[in-house]
């Protein structure tokens, strides 16, 4: 199945609102097996709309539309689709009560622009809207599907959830399952592992292996189809496989959660605990963990010591030994880690000092990370990086990192 998304909306094109429907339905339909070749962003314009619909039909069997079903004039969606399709549209009662019944229960008339939102395709589907007013609707015409769902993405979101999967999966011509699994690597950047992984990527079709970066990290998607989710998971299982022995020691994760959740779930099941000192990230590495629910369990505490005086003073750094090898130094970076251990009486002390830019500090360049990380009972180590990016890439990524090697 072909499938096209077209985005309605003027304020997409003039830059104020991001098409984040685009790629959410695009993964969505991706997981369904569903291939989307053509996002369309068309303003509230009847006129372009139509040529885009009449273009859309030509080439794809899905064709789903966003935006523009509200009350207002400007809203026109459906009204066009239905003029490009020659279909009269008809009132829906369910939907006509549903919106009196909402107006009713603030004690306001209906506006009569909303009574245009009970308005839907005689033969075709209605996936009622549980967070506003308009519904989503689908009509085939012509060996054609068209779905249109409103633009607020706290309506469409749910919406596609419970109501459009579905009736996109009873569209689907054989009944398979589309089922799959991620694995999540840090420390490698997306086109090198690519590249050692090129040949099991070109081989594979089912399932198919898709890796995508974001902010540092690689993920891995293995989408397998089959009769049943055992059968998908038994095609993954050798190609999981094989992808873990050429780059599992990057892998943090075999599953879709974050380095953060994962050095939580992984402190608590060894029943140790963390403390922090932070420089260059200022308190990023405690903002990500304390995101994670339970983080109270394995985290003490965190100390952010920016200056050189706040090390001294808040951790005891000797003087001597920023005099002698910088506040950015392998030194500095084990005495951090050891103090805040200590102090926090934890069982791991984790520091970070360095030049997250854009500037160099002491002479160093911008990127250059130390870590220290103490351990109970263990000499303390010291790591040392360098990093690519602006500012807010190098202090992430130095966050990253820093959770990564508690993993080991
Ligand atoms: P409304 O009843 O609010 O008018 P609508 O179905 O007519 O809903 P639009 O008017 O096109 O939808 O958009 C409503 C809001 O939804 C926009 O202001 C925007 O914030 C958001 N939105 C619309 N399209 C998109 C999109 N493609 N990606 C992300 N957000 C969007
Ligand atoms: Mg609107």
């Amino acid at each position: 199945m072909r499938a096209e998304i077209i985005a309605v909306g003027t304020e997409l094109l003039l830059g104020h609102t991001l098409n984040t429907h685009a790629s959410y339905l695009s993964r969505e339909c991706s997981e369904l097996g569903i291939g989307v070749y053509y996002h369309i962003t068309v303003g509230d314009n009847r006129d372009r709309l139509k040529e885009v619909i009449r273009t859309a039909r030509e080439r794809s069997d899905l064709v789903i539309l966003t935006g523009g079903l509200g009350p207002t004039e400007d809203d026109l969606t459906k009204e066009t689709v239905a003029e490009v399709l020659g279909i009269e549209l008809v009132e829906h009662p369910p939907t006509r009560r549903w919106i009196e019944d909402l107006f009713r229960q603030r004690g306001l008339p209906v506006p009569t622009g909303n009574y245009k939102q009970a308005l839907v395709f005689p033969q075709g589907t209605v996936f009622p809207n549980d967070r506003g007013t308009a519904p989503g609707l689908a009509v085939s015409h012509e060996g054609v599907t068209y779905v249109m769902l409103p633009g607020p993405p706290h309506e469409l979101i749910p919406m596609f959830e419970t109501r459009v999967k579905p009736f996109l999966i009873s569209l689907l011509p054989e009944k398979e399952v589309i089922h799959s699994q991620v694995l999540r690597f840090f420390g490698i950047g997306e086109s090198h592992l690519e590249e050692r992984i090129k040949d099991l990527i070109d081989g594979q079709t089912n399932p198919t292996i898709a890796p995508y970066a974001k902010r540092g990290e690689v993920t891995i998607r293995l989408t397998a189809k089959a009769s049943s989710v055992q059968e998908a998971e038994e095609r993954i299982a050798p190609v999981r496989q094989a992808i873990l022995d050429r780059v599992g020691a990057y892998c943090y994760s075999e599953r879709d959660e974050t380095l953060e959740q994962v050095t939580v779930n992984r402190l608590r099941d060894r029943g140790q605990t963390l403390a922090l000192a932070e420089s260059c990230t200022g308190g990023l590495v405690a903002q990500m963990i304390t995101s994670v629910p339970g983080a109270s369990e394995v985290f003490k505490g965190g100390v952010v010591c920016y200056t050189n005086e706040a090390k001294e003073r808040m951790l005891q750094v000797p003087r001597h030994i920023i005099d002698a090898h910088g506040a950015i130094s392998m030194e500095t970076a084990c005495t951090l880690a050891e103090q805040a251990a200590r102090q926090m009486d934890a069982d791991w002390g984790l520091s970070v000092t360095g030049v997250a830019g854009p500037s160099p500090a002491e002479e160093k360049p911008v990127g250059l990370i130390y870590v220290g990380l103490a351990e109970k009972g263990r000499p303390t180590r010291a790591y040392r990086f360098t990093f690519r990016g602006t500012r807010e890439e190098i202090r992430v990524r130095a966050a990253k990192q820093m959770l990564f090697l508690l993993q080991e």
